[in-house]
């Protein structure tokens, strides 16, 4: 009877802790094989991978907004050359009509719309011409942007309220119409364009500034939601480049201004739109298949921090 006493509480004891045990190995999956993680690289995607310039984007369609001008029409006319077959869309209907002509000179087809990308109406259209044009969206570059030259006192509200619009919202605006296509295709690519004062800000363009900054936040954020569904989105922060919209609004037209910025890049000179459009067109092309939610920086280093080297140029050290 004693030993009863001893033995009940024993055996009881000693159950519960193999349940326990039990429940702890199959929740940390210590019995069976584990399921395969899906890290494996696949060599043989890689190898069907085109080299960089060849026809990567045959049979896919990519819409560029601001695309009749500056960097993007480049990255239309680099893309188009590389098999993609082109939507370009913004306000201007000259802007389209002349580089599509140029786009299709290239053997591209080519589909203009006329649109703000501030009306989400005009963008859902664009979608929806695209789709009974040419069926899928594999491409989206958000590239329209308006800016001008303020100190932040004497911005007013209109100015704020039409950059914010045009860069924040018109790119949220896009990114979610076409982001939807995107999803039930189970593929896609977004490339945000910014500007390197994104992260580092720059005096006399607070508007502007501040919606860039907004549009990388979203590209990381898109990035990590839409990337299980087989969509990358990432951001590009082009240089400076002579565009008529940076001579127009930047103050960029000049022989002095020009100088001027090309004496604050560590590599000293500016760059181009053609330049620019290659590094965007590689990170929308096969060969970035695994380049999700980064922000690719090709400015020359012009927003790193100078240093004592300002100091040594001023003392002629
Ligand atoms: P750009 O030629 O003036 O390009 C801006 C484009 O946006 C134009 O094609 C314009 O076309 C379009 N656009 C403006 N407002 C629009 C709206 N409401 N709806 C639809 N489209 C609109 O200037 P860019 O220099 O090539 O700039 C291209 C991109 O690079 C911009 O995102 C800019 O911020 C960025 N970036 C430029 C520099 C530089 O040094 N140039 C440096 C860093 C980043 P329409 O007039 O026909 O509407």
């Amino acid at each position: 009877m004693a030993n009863l006493t001893y033995i009940i509480p024993l055996v009881s004891f000693s159950l519960l802790g193999l349940i326990a045990g039990l429940i702890f190995a199959f929740r940390h999956r210590l019995f069976g094989a584990r399921k395969q993680q899906n890290t494996a690289l696949d060599l043989s995607t890689l190898q069907r991978v085109p080299p960089v310039g060849e026809k990567d984007f045959a049979g896919q369609t990519a819409i560029i907004t601001g695309g009749g001008t500056g960097l993007g029409k480049a990255m239309a006319l680099e893309m188009a050359r590389r098999g993609a077959n082109l939507v370009i869309a913004s306000r201007n209907a000259e802007h389209l009509e002349s580089a599509a002509q140029e786009i299709r000179a290239l053997g591209a087809e080519v589909l203009t719309v006329e649109l703000d990308v501030r009306k989400i109406e005009d963008v859902e259209a664009m979608v929806e011409k695209t789709l009974a044009r040419f069926g899928k969206i594999d491409v989206l570059v958000n590239n329209a942007a308006g800016n001008f030259l303020v100190p932040a006192e004497k911005l007013t509200a209109n100015g704020w309220n039409a950059v914010i619009g045009i860069v924040l919202n018109g790119t949220w605006h896009c990114s979610s119409a076409v982001g939807k296509v995107m999803l039930k295709q189970k593929q896609g690519t977004i490339l945000n364009i910014v500007a390197n004062y994104a992260w580092s800000g720059q005096p006399g363009v607070v508007h502007s500034a501040a919606a860039k900054a907004g549009v990388l936040s979203m590209t990381r954020t898109l990035a990590v939601e839409w990337g299980r569904h087989g969509i990358r989105v990432n951001a590009f922060a082009p240089g400076p480049m002579v565009t008529a919209g940076a001579s127009a609004n930047l103050q960029y037209n000049s022989d002095e201004a020009q100088a001027l910025i090309a004496s604050r890049v560590p590599l000293g000179r500016l760059t181009s739109a053609e330049e620019m459009a290659k590094y965007a067109a590689f990170l929308c092309s096969p060969q970035a298949a695994y380049i999700n939610g980064d922000v690719l920086t090709a400015d020359g280093g012009q927003w790193l921090p100078r240093g004592f080297l300002d100091l040594q140029d001023k003392l002629g050290a």
